[in-house]
């Protein structure tokens, strides 16, 4: 796609700090850190979010997220990551080309995505798994 700022990084058309590349991904540093080493590892098919990565790419896709997590470690030394992926407009996902996010910690203590929640009423608990169950 060629209107796809990731899809345009992938075939070398926009510059970019490439750190890995493997026949079914790549990564790079995102361009607007949020902690030294911010790395985003894409698909190098496009798919908008996990939902449109075909399944049989997915194992594959995931085992060079955990390639790139450890070169990462291996370079920087992090204490900890939070690895993972807006999906949505709503949730944050600003380029709809999915990418996760290998976010480096190196700070000992720190919170996880669970901070971003408000919380909820914990008597819901069986009736939304009872939804997710039958959906
Ligand atoms: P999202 O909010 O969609 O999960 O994250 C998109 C990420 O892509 C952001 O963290 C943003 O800083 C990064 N980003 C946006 N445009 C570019 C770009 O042109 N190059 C790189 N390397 N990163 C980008
Ligand atoms: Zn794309």
């Amino acid at each position: 796609m060629s209107d796809c700022i990731f899809c345009r990084i992938v075939s070398g058309a926009l510059q970019a700090h490439l750190v890995y590349e493997s026949p079914s991904a790549v990564a790079f540093l995102d361009r607007f850190p949020a902690a030294p080493g911010h790395t985003l590892v894409v698909p190098r098919i496009h798919a908008e979010t996990l939902n449109d990565l075909p399944d049989d790419a997915i194992g594959d896709f995931f085992r060079e997220v955990k390639v790139v997590t450890r070169k990462v470690t291996g370079a920087l030394h992090p204490v900890a990551f939070n690895i993972g992926w807006n999906h949505g407009a709503d949730a944050g996902q600003r380029v709809f080309h999915l990418h996760v996010h290998v976010l480096p910690r190196y700070s000992p203590g720190g919170r996880g995505v669970q901070a971003m929640g408000s919380g909820g009423d914990l008597g819901e608990l069986s009736e939304i798994a009872a939804a997710i169950r039958s959906a």
